[in-house]
């Protein structure tokens, strides 16, 4: 089977394709068109990276024989998922291999949120501790944390959350009776009622600006806002205003509207901690997600169709379907 590879790919995945496929590495091509001319019409998969370039239908349109896109992460919110399914192209996530790592991280980022301990850390590095005590802060002692998304990863840290003694509510398009949380039918109401948003839901255009100015605003002055999701789902010019005006306490961002790029505002704020998008990013979790990316493409290439599709390309309805019409 051809395999095109778009972007660049870690090695775990480049050597899984190497053992089993003709790969064509796009990013490498000294000539885009030239590659795609000739092996265009060969390609019958893609494997994509860690990074996030958009995946069109206008792109998967050029290839003919396109069967499926096995794409790095469990957010495939960069890959249009719903054209492919209506052109008989599977498209596969990275799920449940993460999940644990990401719930780890979102609870190492509300803590140094909430106890300011990057802020504690330089200033001891900076030799202040020896003029004075680093300034007392806040605490995550008697707050309510809200998920917005309590799904694989929102439940992760819901658990986790408990453990730390934190009362647990939860927001999302349904009530999920099998859980012991209470459930907010409104994001709105939730952010009224919590003092701690934790956002969880898949990026993308449905959940674009969820949390906007409204919501942040109904989260009040001693709010907490942590995003490990999409930085689209957040206003974030909207959140830098709040912060700004100290009209919400603090915020831990994983992620951001522009990623690499994350605006000079927010850097400049003393009452945020942001990271580089690091919510999966442990060697031994990237690498089974790597590896994952990898068995979906041989199990479909086995003719034992794909490991782990994403809803808007389930299996084996969708392909069928889609191929009989
Ligand atoms: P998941 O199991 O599909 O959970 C997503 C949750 O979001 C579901 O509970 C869903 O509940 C809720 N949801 C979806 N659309 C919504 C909407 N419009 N309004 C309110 N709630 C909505 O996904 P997951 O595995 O937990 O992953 C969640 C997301 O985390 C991924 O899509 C990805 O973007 C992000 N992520 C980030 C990192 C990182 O490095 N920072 C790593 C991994 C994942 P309902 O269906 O009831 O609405």
């Amino acid at each position: 089977m051809d395999v095109l590879v778009p972007v660049p790919i870690m090695p775990i995945i480049a050597r899984g394709l190497d053992a089993a496929f003709r790969v064509h590495r796009l990013f490498e091509a000294s000539d885009r068109e030239a590659m795609l001319a000739e092996a265009g019409p060969h390609v019958r998969g893609f494997a994509l990276g860690p990074s996030h370039e958009p995946i069109d239908g206008a792109f998967m349109a050029r290839f003919p024989r396109l069967e499926i896109v096995a794409s790095f992460g469990v957010g495939y919110d960069h890959v249009d998922a719903q054209w492919a399914g209506k052109h008989g192209i599977i498209v596969t996530n990275t799920p449940d291999v993460l999940t644990e790592e990401v719930a780890d991280t979102a609870i190492g980022l509300l803590i140094c949120t909430v106890r300011q301990l990057p802020q504690a850390e330089r200033y001891l590095r900076a030799g202040k501790w020896l003029e004075k005590n680093f300034a007392l802060t806040a605490s995550l002692r008697g707050r309510t944390i809200g998920i917005l998304g309590l799904g694989r990863i929102g439940k992760a840290i819901a658990r986790r959350a408990e453990a730390f003694g934190l009362k647990v509510v939860y927001h999302g398009r349904s009530v999920q009776e099998e859980e012991p949380y209470l459930y907010y039918p409104t994001l709105v109401g939730m952010a009224r009622a919590v003092d701690i948003l934790m956002i969880n839901t898949p990026g993308g255009a449905a959940t674009r600006h969820l949390v906007n100015a409204e919501i942040i605003e109904a989260l009040g002055p001693n709010g907490v806002l942590i995003n490990i999701s999409r930085g689209s789902v957040v206003d974030e010019e909207a959140l830098i205003a709040a912060l700004r005006a100290r009209k919400t306490l603090a915020a831990g961002l994983d992620v951001f509207s522009d990623e690499p790029r994350v605006p000079q505002a927010l850097i400049d704020l003393d009452n945020v901690v942001l990271l580089p998008h690091v919510g999966s990013a442990s060697q031994p979790t990237r690498d089974a997600m790597g590896q994952l990316v990898v068995d979906n493409l041989v199990s479909w290439a086995a003719g034992k169709g794909p490991v782990t599709p994403v809803p808007e390309t389930p299996w084996p309805r969708a392909a069928k379907a889609a191929r009989s019409a």
